[in-house]
């Protein structure tokens, strides 16, 4: 079967004004993410049990409760906690026996369930499974679509996250001739919109000279959040 493309998204995304059309995909994959599981998603039971068992990452759980469907949260938060409480009893902990200082661990873990818990996150595979697609689907447009390609290079360049991101799956994505050029355009557009930025950011900070009170701001308003996408592909508010 063919994978799914998701050239809508990704056309829509890279036609946006941003500092980086594949924040601005993860960003959207996220907040669909988010209200799927704040919909009525949350009183499935097969969605239930997916919670119960991944929990959720710190950063997802303050969007979820950012959302205020308090009850909905509640719920999911609820029988996640009866989850754990369950295996907790039922794994026993206390009962296992001091670990000898001089012989191996033995391999058995009571509490293993509960650092997969730790370490998973709902939002976040869900998210990734989709954000996977969109990357791929990328590489296929610049592959075959001349016109995309020339709008990706007029984009405001890449965060520096997502620049590492293309140039570690071009390996797999592009052969040959087209992995030099895929590699030189993506170079290209981090290094010279990088620029862009800097010289911005650095007319910011020229601004708090007194001297320059009166100058005109050009583009460096916005220049710190707009630095913090390239630096740390975070949309501050
Ligand atoms: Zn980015
Ligand atoms: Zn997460």
């Amino acid at each position: 079967m063919k994978e799914t493309l998701y050239t809508i998204p990704v056309n829509d995304a890279i036609n946006a004004d941003c500092e980086c059309p594949i924040c601005k995909m993860y960003r959207d994959i996220e907040n669909d993410a988010i209200e799927f599981t704040m919909g009525p998603s949350y009183m499935e039971d097969d969605i239930r049990m997916k919670t119960d068992r991944t929990g959720f990452c710190k950063k997802h759980i303050s969007d979820l409760y950012k959302h205020k469907n308090r009850l909905g949260l509640a719920l999911i938060l609820d029988t996640h906690l009866k989850y754990t409480i369950a295996e907790l009893e039922k794994n026993k902990p206390g009962s296992a026996k001091a670990p000898s200082l001089f012989k191996k661990a033995s391999g058995e873990d009571k509490i293993n369930w509960l650092r997969n818990i730790n370490a998973s996150c709902y939002i976040c595979e869900r998210v990734n499974n989709t954000f996977d697609r969109y990357i791929a689907t990328i590489f296929h447009l610049y592959k075959t679509d001349e016109d995309f390609k020339s709008r990706l290079m007029k984009t405001k360049g890449l965060c520096s996250e997502h620049y590492v991101l293309l140039y570690d799956s071009a390996k797999s994505q592009v052969s040959g001739n087209n992995y030099n050029e895929f590699i030189s355009d993506i170079t290209k557009l981090y290094h010279d919109n990088l620029v862009r930025v800097e010289e911005d950011l650095e007319w910011f900070t020229d601004k708090f000279d007194y001297r320059n009170a009166d100058a005109p701001w050009k583009n460096s308003k916005d220049a710190l959040p707009r630095t913090i996408i390239k630096t740390n592909s975070t949309v501050v508010e």
